[in-house]
């Protein structure tokens, strides 16, 4: 989204600093923010319910900063973009600027800042059991990712029954995919369902083996990420038939960023190939 709605300087007081006299004195911070929003329809309408409204975003800033004491500004700034985002239904992504003109540091300067962006991500979860009551292993995950206030569930496919994969003798899977809009970063989102696996219960002794619950973070937005614990998109979805099906279902125009194919391309290609056999 490219519409902006921005704010410069905002003065407030607050009592954020790593030094005790910074926490009992207080000082003087500049917040800038710029808010992402469509802005088209308030444009057309003129009617300030369909767009972010500077002035309550300016009064939940002066709040957040001066009902906390923070060490330091990075964490003033994600406490300030965190709660700008769950508070402002129509915001997409913020910017915020944290700055603090009279850092004591013993030297002259203009100001030290921080600057960060968040903003909601749309990420595809595919999910999966094969022990124990399948589907509540499965509904139960669900309803642990619902709760949290930084992420909400927008699609559920349906479950599918399906043959395990990767030749290990065990029971069948029930497999689906969730979309999510959540503000969590990648890594933090792969933590978190692992979390969720964990307390299902979940060994990890056979590789491809049977398992209470799996989680896999399929795509996220159109990042291309490749690190030790984290592979975006999955390395494996273009080929499994059981993420593409639930996937097609609930995102079929989908597209992978890496492929340039759409879900409902992929799934069709992985029929035609198992049609060949
Ligand atoms: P598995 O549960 O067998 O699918 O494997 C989980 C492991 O794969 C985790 O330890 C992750 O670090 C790693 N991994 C790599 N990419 C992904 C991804 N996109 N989603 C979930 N796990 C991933």
């Amino acid at each position: 989204m490219a519409d902006q709605i921005r704010i410069k300087d905002l003065e407030v007081y607050g009592n954020h600093g790593v030094y005790k006299e910074e926490q009992v004195l207080g000082q003087k911070f500049l917040i800038s923010a710029v808010l992402y929003t469509d802005t088209k329809r308030a444009g057309v309408s003129d009617q300030l319910k369909y767009s972010v409204d500077y002035g309550q975003v300016c009064k939940k800033i002066k709040e957040m900063m001066e009902k906390h004491t923070f060490q330091l500004i990075e964490r003033a700034a994600e406490v300030v973009a965190k709660n700008l985002l769950l508070e402002f239904s129509l915001l997409e992504k913020v910017e915020i600027e944290v700055k603090k003109p009279w850092a004591p540091i013993g030297l002259p300067l203009d100001y030290v800042s921080v600057k960060i962006q968040r903003g909601w991500h749309r990420a595809y979860i595919g999910v999966g059991s094969n022990m124990g009551d399948r589907m509540e292993y499965i509904n139960h995950a669900i309803d642990q990712i619902e709760e949290q206030e930084d992420t909400k569930v927008v699609h559920v496919s349906s479950l599918i029954e399906t043959k395990p994969y990767g030749g290990v003798e065990q029971d069948d899977f029930l497999n689906g995919c969730i979309a999510i809009d959540t503000l969590k970063e990648p890594e933090e989102l792969l933590d978190f369902l692992m979390d969720i696996e964990q307390q299902a219960g979940r060994k990890r002794t056979i590789h491809w083996g049977p398992r209470t619950l799996d989680l896999d973070i399929l795509m996220y937005d159109d990042l291309v990420m490749n690190e030790r614990k984290l592979t975006i998109p999955h390395k494996e979805m273009h080929k499994r038939m059981f993420v593409l099906e639930p996937l097609a279902e609930i995102a079929p125009y989908l597209m992978h960023p890496l492929l340039k194919e759409t879900v409902l391309q992929l799934k069709d290609k992985v029929v035609e190939e198992e049609n060949k056999k």
